[in-house]
């Protein structure tokens, strides 16, 4: 990709490094806001602290969400600024593995980024991205932060929203819908509102919920499983221990 920039894949932090480069790389194009620059910041410290892996917990969380997106009547994936910039062709992998719709949603909303974002998702893949209509509202919100397509989000009841404000999010179970969280930091609100909340990095949680999707197609009764036997705040509370205690087993 020419948005790649060089760094010898020997280097000890190469994959940190290939991440932020793509986050400058999103806000360059018009993708992400200068914001997302903080936000993925701060999800590095988390990340560092986590070992940089998918921990047991958090692998056993992107199945449970897998499931919720198989078993759902109408999921939707959320698409940021920071999710375009960082992995916009394993998104377009998981609408399709699940059969959810994406749907571009921004915290910073303007009409610029969220056509940049939607090409950005095609040129990637996608057929069908959502969100420019915003003819639907979250509410409890006000108006720019609240906007939604109504049959996208507004009409869906299963709701994949990573690295989701922390208002957003409780607005969004406000409504009802099942959220799937993806966020590093098991203290934010998005992470602690959340039904589904993955402690993980972006680039490794949509592949691997990706993957667990493949493996429980079509097997309803291992869906209802993963679903059933997960608990979030057995998840939230493995993860802080392993941030606190560094326990990485
Ligand atoms: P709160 O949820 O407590 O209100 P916040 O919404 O203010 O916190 P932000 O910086 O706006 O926090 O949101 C970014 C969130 O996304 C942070 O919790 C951060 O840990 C997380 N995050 C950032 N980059 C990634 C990434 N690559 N993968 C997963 N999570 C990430
Ligand atoms: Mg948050």
């Amino acid at each position: 990709m020419s948005d790649e920039v060089e760094v010898p894949e020997s280097h000890p932090r190469y994959e940190s490094l290939l991440t932020r480069h793509r986050i400058e790389a999103g806000v360059d194009r018009g993708i992400t806001s200068r914001q997302g620059l903080i936000a993925q910041g701060r999800g590095e410290a988390y990340d560092y602290l986590l070992g940089e892996r998918t921990t047991d917990s958090a692998d056993r969380a992107a199945r449970a969400a897998a499931a919720h997106l198989l078993l759902a009547d109408h999921a939707v994936i959320s698409v940021n600024g920071n999710a375009a910039a960082l992995v916009p062709g394993e998104l377009v992998e998981l609408a399709d593995a699940t059969g959810a719709d994406l749907e571009v949603n921004l915290f910073n909303r303007t009409e610029e980024r969220m056509r940049a974002i939607a090409d950005y998702l095609r040129e990637h893949g996608a057929t069908d991205v959502r969100g420019l209509e915003a003819d639907g509202r979250i509410p409890g919100l006000d108006h720019e932060r609240a906007t939604v397509d109504a049959d996208g989000i507004g009409d869906a009841d299963v709701v994949l929203v990573p690295l989701e404000d922390g208002d957003r999010a409780e607005a969004l179970g406000e409504m009802g819908k099942t959220e799937l969280v993806v966020d590093l930091n098991p203290l934010s609100r998005s992470a602690q509102v959340a039904t589904v909340p993955i402690v993980d990095n972006i680039v490794r949680a949509i592949p691997n919920v990706t993957d667990h999707a493949r493996d429980l197609a079509g097997a309803p009764d291992a869906q209802r499983e993963a679903v059933d036997s997960f608990d979030a705040d057995e998840a939230l509370a493995a993860a802080e221990r392993a941030i606190r205690e560094g326990d990485l087993g």
